[in-house]
């Protein structure tokens, strides 16, 4: 049986099956609620259930990611109709989600195990999307993988993706030999990240490895609508060659108007100004209190979830804590 869910302080309603994810069941009534892996991890999607009663979806409820009393709302299925606090929603333009055969434009290896692709679009066609948001690209398998986007949102004609080579990844193992003409299928945007709520705050950015291409683009897109707050990127890689765009650090360190730090946190290897250890240990050492502060974090489960137990040791509020997961396999369904 279908529950009514309805939220708080406003008109909106949708029906959620007893089997269904409240989250997905937003997703499908053309509501956004704040999301990215939909797996559980990365702790976006957490809300308030102000009335009714929430089970967790294949287990107990999954709250460990979010502030006390609230819910990850891509883990539980109503059990009675709902009054729903999330973060924050809005309505889905269905118009803004498209689908492009985008050409391969430049390939180049920027370390021994990332590349740097850069995708055209077709003519006089436009990608819209927000900074921190990712597309979903087809194989021919009919599977889909997810990557985010790495440039700011006003270069709207072109792509540009940083894959890191899996071994044996059915894309990224091979996503090295593609060569200038190739063409991908591409579907964006997805995902919700609600970084604007925070816009006057101190920002710390924890990324590891590729998790640098989505703070790549908030970071050009803050750059280019010259937000003025003191940033700090803490980027962990196992060696020195894993931080793969340096002259991009340096122009945000030269341009940025408010101090802009940058930490080198290397886990594999010992090296002058860079720390020695994981991005948590990093964030722990040089961001000690983080009451006051807004953080993104985007790499694997693991580095998130440390990283976000020591930001919250530091004093971070749960709900100034957004993360963006590389999950293994789709974070979406591919539309019909
Ligand atoms: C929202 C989102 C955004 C993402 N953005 C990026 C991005 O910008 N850049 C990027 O490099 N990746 C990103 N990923 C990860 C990416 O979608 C793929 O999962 C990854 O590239 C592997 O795909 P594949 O086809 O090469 O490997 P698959 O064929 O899917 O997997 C092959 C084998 O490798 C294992 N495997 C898959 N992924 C990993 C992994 N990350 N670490 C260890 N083992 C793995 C699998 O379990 C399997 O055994 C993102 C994931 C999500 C959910």
């Amino acid at each position: 049986m279908n529950h009514r869910i309805t939220i708080d302080d406003s008109e909106v309603a949708f029906d959620c099956g007893p089997q269904q994810s409240v989250l997905d069941a937003a997703l499908r009534a053309g509501i956004e609620l704040p999301y990215s892996c939909r797996k559980g991890v990365c702790g976006n999607c957490a809300g308030t259930v102000s009335e009714g009663e929430v089970a967790g979806l294949g287990g107990p409820i999954r709250n460990d990611s979010c502030a006390p009393g609230q819910v990850l709302l891509c883990m539980c299925a109503p059990r009675t109709d709902l009054r729903l606090r999330p973060a924050s929603w809005h309505r889905i333009d269905p118009d803004a989600r498209k689908r492009f055969t985008a050409k391969v434009f430049r390939n180049q290896l920027a370390a021994p195990d990332v590349s740097v692709l850069q995708l055209r679009l077709p003519a006089g066609q436009r990608a819209r999307f927000q900074a921190g948001q990712y597309l979903q690209l087809a194989l021919p398998d009919g599977s889909t993988r997810c990557y985010s986007m790495a440039n700011p949102p006003h270069e709207s004609d072109a792509l540009t993706l940083h894959v890191r080579h899996v071994p044996g990844g059915a894309f990224s193992a091979r996503v090295a030999q593609l060569t200038t003409g190739d063409t991908l299928e591409v579907e964006l945007p997805f995902g919700a990240v609600t970084l604007e709520a925070d816009a006057d705050r101190p920002f710390v950015l924890v990324v590891g490895g590729t998790g640098f291409a989505p703070a790549k683009s908030i970071l050009d897109d803050m750059a280019r609508r010259r937000v003025d707050r003191p940033i700090t990127l803490i980027w962990g890689a196992r060696h020195a060659q894993g931080i793969y765009l340096r002259p991009a650090i340096a122009k945000w360190q030269r341009q940025w108007p408010q101090p802009f730090r940058f930490i080198e946190a290397l886990s594999g290897e010992q090296r002058e100004g860079a720390f020695h250890g994981r991005t948590d240990a990093a964030l722990r050492a040089h961001c000690p209190d983080l009451r006051a502060h807004a953080l993104y974090c985007c790499g694997s489960p693991a580095m998130v979830q440390a990283v976000r137990e020591a930001a919250h040791a530091s004093g971070l509020a749960p709900s100034r804590f957004h993360a963006d997961v590389f999950v293994n396999g789709p974070a979406d369904a591919w539309a019909p």
